[in-house]
């Protein structure tokens, strides 16, 4: 069996300021530590071929397959708010676009594949830990409806990473719709580079909005890709953790796993990252993080837009996200609470619902499970002297139980659990790996065997702090 990847790489067919062409860094002994055999059929790629020897060395980055143009991209980025005016794949090398069984063009990328010209202080490489958190929460994302970037392997390298201590390297294989990202757009902006906008715009928009037309077509239909991820996130509890412009995908991609967590115990405020000191990304700020990131694109499309002329029009696209956005919430809220979109009782119970769980620290994932199962909710929700009243009105709205199961996952990816699956990885110990990545799998429909990944933390399991894992 031959390992054949179809590419035809449209990013490298662009000018060469766009990227720098790097090949990725060997690795001592790569290993596979899981492969995404689904997903390698939606990419019409042969996975036993993916699991050779061969296939391997490619995944890893020992040996460059044939039709593969490895570069590492450009870009800039607002970080925690701070413009940095070049940051680039410093531990990414993209290999190549294929176009896939249902004919969407998808990115193939190495993320840990070495340093590159953009790495400055880093040695390009990634630890096991990150790369397995993002393999499983990206998959579970995919399970549970949401857009976003995917994971088609993770390899062990042989090799050690120094970080605080000592950590096995490992190097994920990531698909994405594009990598292209606001900060791509911003690179070119701060360089006054026009003629590169105009053709990243072009390229962006045959790629992710066809529909669009120009500057002003891109930045609206991004505008719209955005309000319906966050709510998205919104609606399954997901922290992001780091809404840098730089992580801010065009196509409407969750893209960038780094800190991110779900929400445990419910609460607006709720932060995860390490390095979140001042509540930046907390849960629920991302709308308004978006709507900054989006204005931030809008700023940088401008001149292709017309200019300073072009301002009332771009400001009035980007305000455009809020109503869409709480449009999107609504929905989404109505069908977790099991009541028709056009409901006007819907948003004042989920609303109402949300700040009940907040007095109470109820968990978000099994409070509205617990509901749609008509299972009992957590106790500390039910002791509130405000519940019953509640749950009267509720209840008087006559709720589609059947619609609240297809809304309201029962298994997400708990904090505790990924790194507890990362510490038995660390050890040699795959069992868990495997068995959470079957368990999210099926996320609304869960086999009752996989119930104990249900269950919250206890409070000395409880995670309070995620790191990048850069
Ligand atoms: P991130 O926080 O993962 O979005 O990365 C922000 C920037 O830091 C990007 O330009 C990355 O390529 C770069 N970076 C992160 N980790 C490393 C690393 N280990 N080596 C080189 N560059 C890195
Ligand atoms: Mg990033």
């Amino acid at each position: 069996m031959t390992l054949r990847l179809p590419f035809d790489n449209s990013y490298a067919r662009l000018p060469e300021r766009f990227f720098v062409r790097q090949p990725p860094v060997p690795v001592a002994a790569p290993r596979l530590l899981a492969l995404n055999r689904p997903l390698a059929e939606e990419l019409g790629l042969d996975a036993d071929a993916l699991a050779s020897e061969e296939g391997v060395a490619a995944l890893a980055g020992n040996a460059v397959p044939d039709g593969a143009e490895p570069l590492a991209q450009a870009y800039a980025g607002h970080q925690f708010g701070g413009w940095v005016p070049r940051l680039g794949d410093g531990r990414a090398i993209l290999l190549g676009e294929v176009v896939d069984r249902h004919g969407r063009r998808r990115d193939i990328q190495l993320k840990g594949a070495g340093r590159t010209p953009f790495s400055r202080m880093g040695d390009g490489r990634a630890w096991l830990g990150p790369v397995l958190r993002e393999f499983v929460v990206s998959e579970a994302m995919a399970a549970l409806g949401i857009p976003t970037t995917r994971a088609l392997a993770a390899l062990a390298t042989g090799e050690t990473v120094r970080r605080e201590r000592a950590l096995p390297g490992a190097i994920l294989v990531r698909v994405a719709a594009s990598h292209i990202r606001v900060g791509t757009f911003q690179f070119f902006a701060a360089r006054g580079d026009e003629e590169a906008l105009r053709l990243l715009c072009e390229h962006a928009i045959a790629r992710h909005h066809p529909q669009a037309e120009g500057p002003m077509g891109l930045l609206r239909a991004t505008v719209a890709a955005q309000a319906r991820l966050v709510a998205d996130w919104m609606a399954v509890g997901f922290v992001h953790g780091v809404m840098n412009t730089d992580n801010t995908a065009i196509s409407g991609e969750t893209i960038d796993y780094g800190p991110c967590a779900f929400l445990d115990a419910y609460h607006p405020d709720a932060v995860f990252s390490s390095i979140d000191a001042w509540g930046r990304y907390a849960y629920g700020r991302q709308p308004g993080i978006a709507a900054w990131n989006l204005a931030q694109f809008a700023s940088a499309l401008l001149p292709l837009m017309g200019g300073e002329a072009a301002i009332p029009e771009a400001t009035e696209a980007v305000q455009g996200f809020a109503p869409l956005f709480e449009a999107e919430w609504n929905r989404r809220f109505a069908a977790k609470i099991g009541l028709p979109e056009d409901s006007p009782q819907a948003r004042p119970l989920a609303v109402r619902l949300l700040d009940l769980m907040a007095a109470a620290g109820a968990d978000f994932t099994l409070t509205f499970r617990a509901l749609s199962e008509e299972a009992p909710v957590p106790e500390a929700l039910a002791a509130l002297p405000e519940w019953g009243d509640w749950h009267a009105a509720w209840t008087a709205q006559d709720p589609d139980r059947a619609r609240m199961r297809a809304a309201n996952p029962a298994i997400i990816p708990r904090n505790h659990r990924i790194e507890a699956m990362i510490a038995a990885a660390e050890a040699g110990d795959l069992a868990p790996l495997e068995t959470l990545r079957a368990a999210l799998s099926r996320p609304f429909d869960p086999d009752p065997a996989h119930d104990p990944l249900r269950a919250p933390p206890r409070e000395e399991e409880r995670v309070l702090r995620t790191f990048c894992g850069t």
